[in-house]
């Protein structure tokens, strides 16, 4: 399931086009603020989560990559 335009036009305004990770697991410190151009889904379209703004977050490919549900949305 894709996010509709409408919600990534606003996550985009909300991140300023930076990824918004914050994992630890991933080698950066803090937020991750690479360019971001990948939308992910924070609970995955398959485990019930919504397309919906609050649900979604702006990350770059290698943080998107590094999720646990990439590949399953
Ligand atoms: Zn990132
Ligand atoms: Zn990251």
């Amino acid at each position: 399931m894709e996010f509709p335009q409408s919600v990534k036009d606003e996550v985009k305004r909300r991140s300023g086009g930076k990824c918004e990770c914050k994992r630890k697991s991933c080698k950066h410190n803090g937020r991750c603020r690479s360019k971001a151009t990948e939308f992910h889904h924070k609970t995955s379209a398959k485990a019930g989560g919504s397309n919906t703004l609050s649900n979604c977050e702006h990350l770059c490919k290698p943080c998107h990559e590094n999720t646990r549900s990439y590949g399953s949305h």
